[in-house]
């Protein structure tokens, strides 16, 4: 029987909160056969980061490159290139974290739409698959995809939290989907169960989100309340138990999904 593994698609291994154990976080994610994963990119200062960390592990990690969009407006005409740059180094597997964010309006929404457009344009010239965020946004986010559809390749909505309508349009829209912790959490989750039954395999991948959103409901609960990519088996098993899918096979085709999306390595 081939050994299950899993592949985290988001992962912010460049948050100080990993600072001091970073190589024990890699490890243990390791031992519960979390054997690759991608390091989200966020910010310019972060996509370096990221980009070193994948770099130096490149069987294991590979990075996002973006701007989210509480950073829309670091995207001035210089960043741009400074972006585009980072956005072509061979450890970059997609562009993004980018997308839109109404829920916080931590920059002005023209901003955010002007720093997402870009993306997109971006991820279409350089050919590479789009790591994308939404929150309390999903007509812009949608109408904004809609198009520029033709003109960029796979994209990802990562962390989905929204209900079974959007859900179904990001589908139509040939997106796939990301679904973290969030799924674990009976208060707000709960309707993540049916939208898990919607999604075929092919479409379906998972991430922890780490260092946030812990799963609710982890025994035992870590004191820290950090998140990180051991607890993704214990999102899978969730994830899975609503397809009424096994384990193996819920790790069988996410991760032969994000191979594929992300252009990982064998293993
Ligand atoms: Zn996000």
């Amino acid at each position: 029987m081939r050994e299950m593994h899993l592949v985290d698609i988001g992962i912010n291994l460049t948050h100080d909160s990993y600072d001091a154990d970073r190589d024990a976080v890699l490890a243990r994610a390791r031992a519960v056969g979390v054997r690759q994963m991608v390091v989200t990119g966020a910010s310019l200062a972060g996509n370096d980061k990221a980009i070193a960390l994948a770099a130096a592990a490149p069987k294991e990690l590979r990075a996002t490159a973006g701007v989210h969009p509480h950073h829309a407006t670091e995207l001035t005409p210089d960043n741009r290139a400074r972006l585009r740059q980072q956005a072509r180094h061979p450890a970059v597997a997609a562009v993004g974290e980018c997308g839109l964010d109404y829920f916080r309006d931590f920059s002005p929404r023209d901003a955010q739409r002007q720093a997402f457009e870009w993306q997109l344009e971006l991820a279409g010239e350089l050919q590479k698959p789009v790591f994308l965020h939404q929150r309390d946004a999903g007509e812009d986010f949608l109408a904004i995809l809609r198009q520029r559809r033709g003109r960029i390749g796979a994209a990802v909505v990562h962390c989905f939290t929204d209900d079974l309508s959007l859900a179904r349009r990001c589908l139509d829209l040939d997106l796939h989907i990301g679904i973290t912790g969030w799924f674990c959490d009976e208060r707000r989750g709960r309707h993540l169960h049916d939208v898990v039954r919607i999604i075929p395999a092919g479409r379906l991948m998972i991430e922890t989100d780490g260092p946030y959103l812990l799963p609710r409901d982890l025994q035992p609960r870590p004191a820290s309340r950090r998140n990180e990519p051991a607890y993704l088996p214990h999102i899978a098993a969730a994830v899975a138990a609503a397809r009424q899918e096994s384990l193996e096979e819920l790790a069988q085709h996410t991760t032969q999904t994000a191979q594929a999306f992300f252009h990982l390595p064998a293993l």
